[in-house]
C-alpha cells in the first residue's frame, strides 16, 4: 500500500509553537471569548503584511461578509465578484440579498481581468447601476494584477475588497496582497498555507471599519449594562485557542512559502519537456506564495486522466475552480467576459502541494504525470 499525498494538509511547526500558545490559553483561562491570543494574532498578522488594523474571524467567508457590510452593500445593490474562484467569494453577496456580476479572468494572470472589468464598469454606468464593491481574488497563491485592477476602481470610486485567502504572503510588486484594497480577507481554513483548523482575518485601510466589524461580530451589543441591540449582530470572532494556533503558524509563514516554491520548482523542472503541461503564470512583478501548484493541460491528456491515474496512487489532485457564472445557483446572474475562466477550468488541475512531501513523494507524483502524457 502506497503512503498517501495529499493536496494540501495542515502542519504545524516542528518547534511546538502552536503549542505553547494554546498552553498560555489554557493556563490564563483565556480559553473563551477573547484574549490576548486573539490580539496579539491580530497584530502580528497585520504588522507582517503591512495593514493599519486587523479583526480575526471565525473563517474566511465571514471576512468577506463582513467586508462587504462594512462596504455598504445591501439589499438590490451590484457587487461585481471574480467568476473563477471557490463559492466562499460570492456567497456572502447573497446573505445581504445583494447581487453578484460575475467578472472574467484572463490568461496572464488567471484573475480578474481588467479588460473585463473595464467593460462591466461601462456597462453598469450606462445602466446607472454603480457595483458598491469589487471582490478581486488571489487564486492559488498568484496575485492579481492590482495596479490595473485598482486604477479602474478609483476612476469609478468603487470600494475594492481583495480575497487574498489563499495568498497570504503573496507579493505583488513587493507589496502583500489582500494590502491594496480598502478590505483584505486572508483564510486558515485547514488545507490554506498556513491553518488555525479554521479562521479568518479582515484587514482594512480604515481602522475605524475594522472597529465596526468587530462591534457586528459579537453580537453588536450597544454600550450598556442591559443587552441592547440597535443594529443586526453576529457571532464571527475567531477564538482566543485557536488565534494560538495562529500564532504559532505566522512563525513558519516563510517556511511553507519557500518549501511550496520548491514544490513548484519541481514540478516545473520534470515537465519542462512534456509538451502537453504549461505550468501557472507567474509574473515578473508577483512573488507568489505557490499554495497550489497548478498546470494546464493541452493535447492528448486530460486533466480527468491525470487526476484518476494519481487518485489510484492514493495521490490527492483536483480540478481548477469550475467559474461561479456556471455554477447552477448562480445561473441567473450576469457575467462579463469571454470564457477564459471556462477555458482554465476545463484545461486545468491542481498537483499536491503538501508542505509535508519529500523528495521521493514528488518523484513519485512527477512519474505518474509523466507516464501519463507520455501514454504509459
Ligand atoms: C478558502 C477560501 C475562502 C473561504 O475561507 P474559509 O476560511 O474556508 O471560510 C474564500 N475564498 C477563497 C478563494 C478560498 O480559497
Amino acid at each position: 500500500m502506497n503512503k498517501k499525498i495529499f493536496l494540501s494538509s495542515p502542519h504545524m511547526s516542528e518547534e511546538g509553537y502552536e503549542m505553547e500558545y494554546i498552553q498560555e490559553a489554557f493556563r490564563t483561562n483565556w480559553i473563551a471569548p477573547l484574549g490576548t491570543n486573539v490580539n496579539e494574532f491580530e497584530k502580528e498578522l497585520a504588522a507582517m503584511v503591512g495593514a493599519t488594523s486587523a479583526a480575526a474571524l471565525n473563517n474566511g467567508t465571514a471576512a468577506i461578509h463582513m467586508a462587504l457590510k462594512a462596504a455598504g452593500a445591501g439589499e438590490g445593490d451590484i457587487v461585481f465578484c471574480q467568476t473563477f474562484t471557490f463559492s466562499a467569494s460570492a456567497n456572502p453577496i447573497k446573505y445581504l440579498h445583494a447581487i453578484p456580476v460575475f467578472i472574467d479572468s484572463d490568461y496572464e494572470t488567471w484573475n480578474m481581468s481588467s479588460t473585463a472589468l473595464q467593460k462591466a464598469f461601462d456597462q453598469y454606468k450606462a445602466l446607472g447601476k454603480m457595483p458598491k464593491a469589487v471582490i478581486v481574488v488571489h487564486l492559488y497563491g498568484l496575485s492579481a494584477d492590482m495596479d490595473k485592477i485598482m486604477e479602474l476602481c478609483k476612476q469609478n470610486g468603487v470600494t475594492v475588497i481583495e480575497d487574498a485567502a489563499e495568498s497570504l504572503g503573496t507579493l505583488y510588486k513587493g507589496k502583500h496582497t489582500g494590502t491594496f484594497g480598502d478590505y483584505g480577507v486572508y483564510s486558515f481554513n485547514g488545507n490554506k498555507i498556513i491553518t488555525t483548523s479554521g479562521g479568518g482575518m479582515l484587514v482594512a485601510k480604515d481602522p475605524e471599519r475594522i472597529d465596526k466589524v468587530k462591534f457586528w461580530s459579537t453580537q453588536a451589543r450597544d454600550q450598556a449594562r442591559h443587552y441592547q441591540h440597535s443594529e443586526l449582530g453576529y457571532n464571527y470572532r475567531l477564538s482566543n485557542v485557536l488565534a494560538g494556533i495562529g500564532r504559532g503558524q505566522l512563525k513558519v509563514l516563510s517556511k511553507r512559502i519557500e518549501k511550496k516554491k520548491e514544490i513548484f520548482t519541481f514540478y516545473q523542472t520534470a515537465f519542462s519537456d512534456l509538451p502537453q503541461i504549461t505550468m501557472m503564470p507567474v509574473n515578473a512583478w508577483n512573488e507568489p506564495n505557490y499554495w497550489l501548484s497548478c498546470i494546464t493541460l493541452q493535447g492528448n491528456v486530460k486533466p480527468i486522466d491525470l487526476l484518476l491515474a494519481l487518485e489510484k496512487e492514493e495521490i490527492e489532485a483536483r480540478p481548477l475552480w469550475k467559474p461561479m457564472h456556471l455554477q447552477p445557483y448562480y445561473k441567473d446572474c450576469d457575467f462579463v467576459g469571454e470564457g477564459v475562466a471556462e477555458d482554465l477550468y476545463h484545461k486545468g488541475l491542481c498537483l499536491p502541494s503538501d508542505t509535508k512531501m519529500t523528495k521521493d513523494d514528488l518523484r513519485r507524483v512527477a512519474q505518474i504525470v509523466i507516464d501519463v502524457c507520455k501514454g504509459k
